[in-house]
């Protein structure tokens, strides 16, 4: 197959533009076309015209919660409701819905609420049952680090409505079904296609690796998936021998996730200075605990992923990885797996240049900038000079991966890249085309290990690419937004928008 007639951004430096890309029958991408041309044995004689459009990388979503997303898609989601009551009316809708259709019969599940919401409420439990007409029901905060629940579910479980943290993923809601899993993730694939991903990395906390394995094993997995083992589960992952890669050309094992601290709209992100009500927050990974959990997984093969909002968490994050250096030095260099810090929302300005010392990637979530304006100002105030800070973070030589933490953020690539370059939370903060669409194609593919197979349009790649409607390097910065994905391809295949288009 030949792709000729637009724009083609190969992200190779040795030859960043292309004027066709031949791909072969085994889905990869044979040679320039420099020289390539009056050669055609390697491929198939198939053209296709793009007729103007553009092609890029595929894109791969560095951080994404990916079940969690799917099973959202179809449950009830109320964060853009206005006000509490507002999202009560969302949950009646649908509970009435069921009660129609006869499939009321387990927990209503919904997903997006906020504090101010909630603070509306004088009884949170009793709304609630109000609205479900006494179904059990739970209710995740917007950040997932919260849960609430209607009385009829505490008749179940016992307990206190409002959960955070572990005691918010420690409750024992109803699990999906397999079959709901599997129909969950094989529609979010689709959609996660149509959006323009080829890849994600998955920080899904319970039934997502086993769901992908499941559809893998049917061969019905397109994405490329690179798995966030746990640090809780580290003995067993000893045990079972799985290093970093684990896993089939399109499920695998990529990391381990710990976590240093909460989020900034429930002010648990763990601070330097105290909030105004005096509290510092939660620190989950104490030191000694968190070395070990970099040491050990650095010793199983395994980078490690930490979560750290508060400017405390980071500056821990990375007081233990400088300590830790030797252990995952060669991980990083010569296996290309260095370890990341996740989200990374506020630095202090004295850690700012650590990420590029260290080599420590930061793995950040530029939608979260323009969700979260409101909550880090009041909760940060003039701290906010480190937060968000990406092109402050560029700047100092520290390599950025991008991602949406879905369902927190919308799994939408174009929406991060328009955010990136446009809606940073303070001016001066927002980064270039070329820098945002690298941290969302090239560096999450080559941090997972998959440097020399996806993440560029080189000779041997696979040929993982987007089709856009127009060329991201010549659209203002206002109308990122609007670019539209015509077609995605992985491996050589077309996984959304077959030509002719
Ligand atoms: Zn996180
Ligand atoms: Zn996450």
């Amino acid at each position: 197959m030949i792709l000729e007639g637009g724009t083609i951004h190969t992200a190779d430096p040795a030859l960043p533009r292309v004027r066709a890309l031949p791909i072969d029958d085994r889905g990869r991408i044979t040679r320039g076309v420099e020289a390539w041309e009056g050669e055609t044995s390697a491929v198939s004689t198939e053209r296709i015209n793009l007729d103007g459009r553009t092609i890029i990388p595929g894109f791969v979503d560095a951080h994404v919660h990916f079940l969690s997303w799917a099973l959202d898609r179809l449950r009830v989601d109320v964060r853009d409701a206005p006000t509490g009551a507002a999202a009560l009316e969302l949950i009646a809708e649908r509970a009435a819905a069921d009660r129609a259709a006869g499939t009321d019969g387990t927990w209503l599940i919904a997903a997006g609420w906020t504090e101010a919401m909630l603070a509306e409420l004088n009884d949170p439990a009793a709304a609630l049952d109000a609205a479900t007409g006494g179904r059990p029901a739970a209710v995740w905060a917007r950040d997932r680090h919260a849960l609430w629940l209607g009385g009829a579910a505490l008749a179940q479980l016992g307990g206190d409505a409002i959960r955070r943290e572990d005691a918010a993923w420690a409750t024992p809601l109803p699990e999906p079904t397999r079959a709901e899993r599997q129909r969950a993730v094989a529609l979010g694939q689709q959609e996660a296609h149509r959006l323009g991903l080829t890849g994600i990395h998955d920080f899904e906390r319970r039934g997502g690796r086993r769901t992908w394995q499941e559809l893998d094993e049917q061969d019905r997995v397109t994405l490329r998936v690179a798995s966030a083992l746990s640090a809780e589960h580290l003995d067993a992952i000893d045990q079972l021998e799985m290093i970093a890669g684990f896993g089939s050309e399109h499920v695998r094992i990529a990391a381990v996730k710990g976590f240093l601290d909460g989020t900034v709209g429930a002010r648990t992100a763990h601070m330097l200075e105290p909030y105004d009500d005096g509290g510092l927050g939660m620190d989950l990974l104490p030191t000694d605990d968190l070395i070990e959990v970099i040491r050990r997984s650095a010793a199983l093969g395994l980078p490690v992923a930490l979560h750290a909002i508060g400017d405390a968490a980071v500056r821990s994050a990375l007081d233990a990885l400088e300590r830790t250096r030797a252990n995952w030095a060669d991980l990083a260099e010569t296996h290309g797996r260095p370890p990341r810090i996740e989200h990374a929302q506020l630095i202090h300005p004295a850690d700012l240049g650590r990420f590029a010392e260290l080599g420590v990637i930061a793995s950040m979530q530029p939608v979260h900038a323009a969700e979260d304006r409101a909550a880090a100002q009041a909760a940060w105030g003039t701290r906010c000079s480190g937060a968000y800070a990406w092109r402050p973070l560029v700047e100092s030589g520290a390599t950025l991966a991008f991602g949406t933490d879905a369902p927190i953020s919308p799994l939408d690539p174009i929406a991060t890249l328009a955010a990136a370059v446009a809606v940073p939370l303070l001016p001066g903060h927002e980064v270039d085309v070329a820098t945002a669409l690298t941290a969302m194609t090239v560096t999450p593919s080559s941090i997972v290990g998959l440097d020399r197979r996806v993440g560029r349009l080189a000779p041997g790649h696979f040929a993982d690419l987007v089709v856009l409607d127009r060329d991201p390097f010549e659209t203002p910065p206002e109308e990122l937004a609007a670019i539209q994905v015509v077609a995605t391809m992985v491996g050589g295949r077309w996984v959304h928008g077959h030509p002719p288009w």
